[in-house]
């Protein structure tokens, strides 16, 4: 029991590493290898499907061999296809009534925005039409998702999208307001800071739709780097997926609540709650019991793009690219903190430290499932960013 104790505290948190193959750009002394082999080619190795060798031995560079285990380990040879299938099963979890999050973690040029969008994440996102094509989790989660409803017409749930940038810590809300999609040019609406999760959701029916709505969201966050800053990487991105399914109980009585509306605050903590809590209908290999009293499942499944992990240094940085590393660092840390804290089953968590944490605060802890996956460069010149990445990964199982 002291084993499902911690585990009920922890949540359920699973972490996985990808290593990208080497590429052109890495100019490292080796030469770069074939994405279809099994070596990186460079000083990160993929040794078995669970463990991550770092080994430099080269003359002129500090010794280093270490390991490190996760849930699962992709060398750049694993496909689109091989990540999303291990992470399939959370689609179920969460139409099953879990919060569900997936996340990629790494540095700029990790392969973040290829393991969760594609590789051409600022163009059209397509729907997977082979499956091995490049196509990242979130086309492929929009169509299993619609799928797996599909084969239950009697849940009718209503699904909600909403698709937020977190800069400097503020949200930037990527869709227009009345959840259509962003008209060329339309300002990003910065939500007042005391809104914690309430961002504008649009309501869709297809996973055709969905992916719209979402290429739509990743134009305007492409279209206005200037305005607010240079690079994508330097902003998480989070979409947030919810779901409402009216169940047999009449009309009447289901809570009027809109999907991407906050829950009420919790009298003893002053804290929003997630309401209500969700009917599971389905088995989902736990053996635990399905509440009988409600008739609504609400889950809400976050798919989030973090802004590049790697610690510029802030010294000799000043004005705007200060305040954005230093945000940066500050909620990875926040990030870090949380997860640590859920690790060791500590009874405080501080989600309220940053912007992130607290936008994720329903996927983290709890029987919420997270899902992280750790993305690395295979390469030399990015060794110590991968050891730090890496040691974040640790820290959170
Ligand atoms: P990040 O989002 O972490 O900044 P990207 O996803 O943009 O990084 O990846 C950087 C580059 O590496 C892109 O050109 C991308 O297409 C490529 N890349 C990343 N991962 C892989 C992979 N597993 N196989 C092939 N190319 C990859």
């Amino acid at each position: 029991t002291g084993n499902l104790l911690l585990q009920e505290l922890k949540g359920n948190i699973r972490v996985h590493c990808r290593i990208r193959p080497l590429l052109p750009f890495d100019d490292e002394a080796q030469e770069p290898v074939s994405p279809d082999s099994s070596v990186s080619g460079g000083v990160v190795h993929a040794v078995d499907d669970e463990t991550v060798l770092v080994e430099c031995n080269r003359p002129g560079h500090a010794l280093i061999n270490k390991t490190y285990t996760f849930e699962r380990v992709y060398g750049p040879a694993e496909s689109q296809r091989a990540v999303f299938e291990d992470v399939c099963p959370l689609l179920t979890s969460f139409l099953d009534g879990y919060n569900v999050c997936i996340m990629a973690y790494g540095q700029t040029g990790s392969g973040k925005s290829f393991t969760m969008l594609g590789p051409h994440c600022q163009e059209e996102l397509a729907l997977p039409s082979e499956p091995r094509g490049d196509t990242g989790i979130v086309p492929r989660a929009a169509a299993e998702l619609f799928r797996l409803i599909s084969e239950d017409p009697s849940r009718s749930p209503e699904v909600g999208v909403s698709i937020v940038e977190i800069y400097n810590n503020d949200i930037f809300d990527l869709l227009a307001k009345d959840g259509c999609r962003a008209a060329s040019g339309a300002k990003r609406q910065v939500l007042p800071t005391q809104q914690g999760k309430t961002v504008v959701c649009g309501s869709v029916r297809s996973a055709a739709q969905f992916l719209t709505l979402v290429g739509g969201g990743l134009k305007l966050r492409a279209k206005q780097p200037t305005a607010v800053h240079a690079e994508s990487s330097r902003s998480h991105l989070v979409i947030t997926v919810t779901l409402a399914t009216a169940a047999s109980r009449p009309a009447a009585q289901q809570a009027a609540v809109h999907p991407c509306q906050p829950g009420p605050r919790s009298p003893a903590t002053g804290r929003r709650q997630s309401p209500p809590v969700p009917l599971r209908t389905r088995g989902h290999g736990l053996g635990r019991a399905a509440p009988d009293r409600l008739g609504q499942v609400r889950a809400t499944l976050q798919l989030v793009d973090l802004a590049g992990s790697e610690c510029a240094g802030v010294s000799g940085v000043t004005g705007p690219a200060l305040r954005e590393t230093s945000c940066i660092n500050r909620s990875l840390a926040a990030l870090s903190d949380v997860l640590g804290a859920l690790a060791e089953g500590r009874g405080h968590i501080p989600y309220r430290n940053s912007r992130l944490t607290h936008l994720l605060q329903d996927a983290l802890g709890g029987d919420a499932k997270l899902q992280v996956i750790v993305c690395v460069s295979p390469g030399q010149r990015h060794m110590a960013e991968t050891l730090q990445s890496l040691g974040f990964g640790a820290r959170a199982r």
